[in-house]
């Protein structure tokens, strides 16, 4: 069986997380692999929705995901975990946890996020609607050693995905892919 693997985005929200895991979960399902996705926003209506967005809640929510994450690359299947994951600890955690682990840092200046707005979060936070929101009330960590920086300001959404690919076929976890 295939080593499976957690390619897990972190960024801000809005930086293109989901965006591209959607593209890249596409592409290796035209070629027969076996993806599953994670993304945050359907794991807190589901699986985390008895938390909130505290540190410590934050915390548990990230270890119930890696915990699942685990149990999928055991099984040989890759799993696209997009999370904002603002914390150093919280990511080297994952690292340590799941072990067959990709770091992609999502890169995206907060004020193209606000910009953008994808969610109307942002002017919700700024208007002080939303507490503990990161980037705006919360920080962000900013990745020290990921195995990928995407910047979403300067590749399309396209070539970011072609990139994520490119890394898994570099590193023997997929041996080819159809865009
Ligand atoms: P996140 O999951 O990080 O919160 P989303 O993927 O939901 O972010 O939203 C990102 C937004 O930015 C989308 O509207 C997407 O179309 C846009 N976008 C613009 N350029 C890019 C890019 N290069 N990669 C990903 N998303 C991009």
């Amino acid at each position: 069986m295939r080593k499976g693997v957690t390619v897990w985005f972190t960024g801000l929200s809005g930086a293109g997380k989901t965006t591209i895991s959607k593209m890249v979960e596409s592409s290796l399902r035209k070629s027969d692999l076996k993806v599953e996705v994670l993304d945050g926003d359907a794991v807190r209506q589901h699986l985390t929705s008895d938390l909130g967005f505290s540190k410590a809640d934050r915390q548990k929510n990230i270890e119930r995901v890696a915990f699942v994450s685990k149990l999928l690359a055991r099984n040989g299947v890759i799993t696209l975990a997009s999370f904002i994951t603002p914390y150093k600890e919280m990511r080297d955690f994952c690292r340590r946890e799941i072990g067959s682990y990709v770091e992609i840092y999502v890169k995206c200046p907060l004020e193209e996020c606000i910009r953008r707005d994808v969610k109307g979060l942002y002017k919700k936070a700024l208007d002080g609607e939303i507490q503990q929101f990161t980037g705006i009330s919360d920080p962000f960590e900013e990745p020290d050693r990921p195995e990928l920086v995407l910047d979403t300001t300067e590749d399309s959404k396209e070539i970011c995905a072609a990139k994520v690919l490119d890394y898994l076929i570099r590193h023997s976890y997929i041996s080819g892919c159809r865009p």
